[in-house]
């Protein structure tokens, strides 16, 4: 079923704010290692609902399941621990950090030792961190920062940090990918190679993606199923083409 394996199943969602409902009863589901696109005008409830998937807002009503386990209202800590990682529309990297530093902040789920300990030289920490270190370079390699591993991420220019934002949550080796505005302010050539890394992350590490984008083109070489958002509440939801032909999601774009 779809809400076993890698599955997520959104119910009834909604969310508000101070007067204001930014998710209003949003139900849809992700089938497991699936590329699904949330898309919407501006002010539509997207980040709002990556918000609350990844338990940074709480639902004011709603589930959320993943995995047939539920998410509703865990600390961000425990979902990203279920394996539920993201990146964030406005670049959210330790810019002072170097990009490896931030991909293996990334990897932080996955060490068992933790940080602390590897800084005591236990052995087994040591190979931890080796082997955790191996790991974010050849991931960085695969999103193509690998040349920026040593820099301060906040120094790189733009689209390499939009890279490493990508890489970080990769390095996390989840089972479910947020992807909110992965290519906003790329060219074309950078969105596009962006968009192939996408598809073989999925591929290669089974993952299911959520994805939050503008760019129409990106959506139809890049979901397999799309669902449309308009002031909170669920417009459409179908396959791309079919979609994109919608009346009234046709009639949410030119009027948003
Ligand atoms: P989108 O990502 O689709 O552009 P958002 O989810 O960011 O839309 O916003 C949806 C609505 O909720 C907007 O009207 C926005 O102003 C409002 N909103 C989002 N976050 C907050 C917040 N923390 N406090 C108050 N209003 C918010
Ligand atoms: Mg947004």
């Amino acid at each position: 079923s779809v809400d076993g394996a890698n599955g997520l199943t959104v119910t009834g969602l909604t969310v508000r704010f101070a007067g204001l409902t930014a998710l209003d009863g949003v139900s849809f589901t992700v089938a497991p290692g699936t590329v699904h696109a949330l898309i919407g005008p501006n002010g539509a409830g997207k980040s709002t609902c990556f918000n609350v998937l990844s338990g940074v807002y709480r639902a004011a009503a709603g589930s959320v399941r993943f995995g047939g386990g539920e998410l509703t209202g865990l600390a961000p800590h425990r979902i990203a621990a279920l394996g539920v990682a993201r990146t964030f529309q406005n670049i959210a990297l330790s810019g002072r950090q170097t990009v490896e530093d931030n991909l293996m902040l990334g990897r932080h789920r996955l060490t068992r030792a933790g940080f602390a300990s590897a800084g005591l030289r236990l052995p087994r920490a040591r190979r931890e961190d080796a082997r955790h270190r191996a790991r974010v370079r050849e991931i960085a390699r695969f999103v193509g920062v690998d040349e920026h591993l040593g820099a301060p991420a906040g120094t790189l220019p733009y689209g390499a940090q939009k890279r490493v934002e990508l890489a970080r949550a990769l390095a996390m080796e989840p089972s479910l990918l947020l992807l909110d505005e992965p290519v906003a302010g790329m060219d074309g050539g950078e969105r596009r190679r962006m968009a192939e890394v996408v598809l073989a992350a999925r591929a290669d590490l089974d993952m299911t993606v959520l994805l939050v984008e503008h760019d129409m083109g990106m959506v139809m070489r890049l979901a397999d199923r799309v669902t449309v958002l308009d002031f909170g509440r669920r417009i459409a939801d179908g396959p791309p083409g079919e979609v994109q032909r919608d009346p009234a999601v046709v009639r949410a774009y030119l009027g948003g």
